[in-house]
């Protein structure tokens, strides 16, 4: 049965919260910060003509009791504010000039803000429906920390749907970035090249050790067959002028693909024309 009011409350919708993050699709886990109502709901849509999105009301997803209690203990924020403020669990207002008055302390990283706001303590209930696997994802992301393994920080931060920002965050406090790069990204395996690639363009690095890596797996990439030649083309893109020294191994690259593959030659050619 279809609700129009997405929560069991009468209070007006600017009381109405987003829990922690968006969802996948059209479902949301929503929270009142004036009475505390909450509830996973699925925004049931029509569109009748392209871009005519027609809102027609909501289903609520049934939640044990474990699963509201832990889901809901994440803090919120409102959809109307850019960048997010995010709200504790407890914030209450009564009337729409407090809340609009509100100014909750946030932190540098969503990590830092979270923790001060307030998570879960336990682990995700087993009975935690499909719809909040992105919320399991953050709380695993916020165990991993100094001490964590560096390829389960890697994992982390380049899964798809994993907690990518929770674990770029504790990366970027490691001294020795440049020398994982550089030993990965002419790593034997196909996954630890993965993870050179991803750390070179997620923070910028470019000092010599990791420049001569580059340039030396560039140089033993004959074609494209396995798609690291444009990857590593994209990577270098990524830090401007500083991709600069591997400039020969960029042109000599592209002379070697010029007639075999036009897609990877364009996309050389396109970094060199940016570099002088
Ligand atoms: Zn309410």
């Amino acid at each position: 049965m279809e609700n129009l009011n997405p929560l069991p409350c009468q209070c007006p919708d600017t009381f109405h919260a987003t829990v922690l993050d968006t969802l996948p699709g059209n479902t949301r886990l929503l929270a009142c910060l004036r009475c505390g109502a909450c509830e996973l709901v699925e925004a049931i849509v029509d569109e009748p003509r392209p871009h005519d999105v027609q809102l027609l009301g909501y289903n609520t997803i049934e939640l044990t009791p474990d699963a509201r209690a832990w889901a809901t203990a994440w803090p919120r924020f409102l959809e109307n504010q850019k960048p997010r403020l995010y709200f504790s669990a407890a914030a209450r207002f009564e009337t729409e000039a407090d809340l609009a008055a509100a100014r909750p302390p946030q932190s540098a990283t969503f990590r830092e803000t979270l923790l001060a706001l307030g998570v879960p303590p336990d682990h995700p209930p087993a009975s935690l429906p499909n719809e909040l696997y992105g919320f399991r994802e953050i709380w695993h992301g916020l165990q991993l920390n100094d001490e964590t393994p560096i390829d389960e920080l890697l994992d982390a931060a380049t899964r798809w749907n994993g907690p990518n920002e929770l674990a770029a965050d504790i990366l970027a406090q490691r001294p020795d970035l440049e020398s994982y790069a550089a030993a990965y990204v002419s790593n034997f395996s196909d996954q630890n090249r993965k993870y050179g690639r991803y750390l070179i363009s997620k923070f910028k690095l470019s000092d010599i050790q990791v420049m001569v890596a580059i340039r030396a797996r560039l140089s033993e990439l004959t074609d494209d067959k396995t798609g690291e030649l444009s990857e590593l083309t994209r990577t270098l893109a990524t830090l401007g002028p500083a991709a600069q020294p591997a400039r020969p191994e960029l042109e000599a690259a592209a002379a070697r693909v010029k007639d075999t593959d036009y897609y990877a030659h364009k996309d050389l050619m396109q970094l060199l024309s940016k570099l002088t």
